[in-house]
């Protein structure tokens, strides 16, 4: 159960990742005996899918064609990567790394992680409510900025209440034992509220182990490490809901318009 709770990055991070999830200042050990222990990073020549502020939409982002002349030790090291949006080459994202001494971290970046991400969540405000949205978003601001135990938990809070949104619906199932649920460490009811949350959520399950555990016991590190695990079973269980919430709509919309169809004199089944 507490297999996974720290979860150590050995490698860099993928040029995606680096750029557009890890937050600054994470630090990272490349290999300082090879030529350049952060080649792929540093001459990175694809593109990003990533949200474009400026044209408030998903964009596919080119980098512009590096030509740096690196010296040989990387002390204090700073280079960038700068990417241009391809609907309009005015719209630009910036990445700046330092890597010194074996240690490579980014240090600026502009749009910030924060403001990448939130777009996406956008769609969960229907199903999550003005409170707890405030209270992702918040999370995700946190930990885009390193602050891992305060992150963790607002995370922890929401995910709470979807495992407590979940238990209400098990409640009216036949052979529902609540006092084994109530006694229950987080990974067992995950378990028991097996038809009520989504497949993955529910098999990899021994990730969350890390939800029993008292908030104060852990570290910044042991937060921000876990972070990704929960905010995604956090976005599963709302694609979820979200799907439930607009299939209600349309029939809701779909008994509107038959009933002003009756309405006008459509009598055929009276
Ligand atoms: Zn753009």
């Amino acid at each position: 159960m507490q297999a996974e709770k720290t979860i150590e990055f050995s490698a860099l991070p993928s040029v995606k990742d680096f750029c557009l999830t890890v937050p600054l200042y994470d630090r990272f050990e490349y290999d300082d005996d090879k030529a350049n222990g952060f080649f792929e990073l540093e001459q990175f020549e694809g593109t990003l899918d990533f949200h474009c502020p400026e044209c408030a939409g998903h964009s596919v982002f080119s980098v512009r064609k590096n030509n740096y002349t690196s010296n040989s030790h990387y002390k204090n090291y700073v280079f960038s990567l700068l990417f241009y949006c391809s609907r309009n080459n005015s719209h630009r994202a910036l990445f700046v790394f330092r890597a010194h001494m074996g240690v490579i971290e980014k240090i600026g970046q502009s749009p910030s992680v924060a403001e990448l991400a939130l777009p996406d969540l956008g769609k969960y405000r229907p199903v999550l409510g003005a409170e707890r949205f405030k209270e992702l978003t918040r999370a995700i601001g946190l930990a885009t900025h390193g602050v891992g135990v305060g992150a963790f938990v607002y995370l922890r809070r929401i995910f709470e209440s979807l495992i407590e949104e979940a238990h209400r619906l098990a409640l009216s199932d036949a052979e529902w034992n609540d006092d084994e649920f109530c006694q229950g460490r987080m990974v067992e009811k995950i378990g028991m509220l097996e038809k009520h949350l989504p497949k993955f959520l529910v098999q990899n399950r021994g990730l969350y182990g890390i939800l029993s555990v008292g908030v104060h016991t852990l570290s910044e590190k042991e937060c921000l490490a876990a972070f990704p695990a929960v905010r995604l079973a956090i976005e599963l269980i709302l694609d979820d809901l979200l799907e439930e919430h607009e299939r209600k709509a349309k029939l809701k919309s779909a008994a509107q318009s038959l009933a002003s169809l009756k309405a006008s004199g459509g009598r055929a089944e009276a």
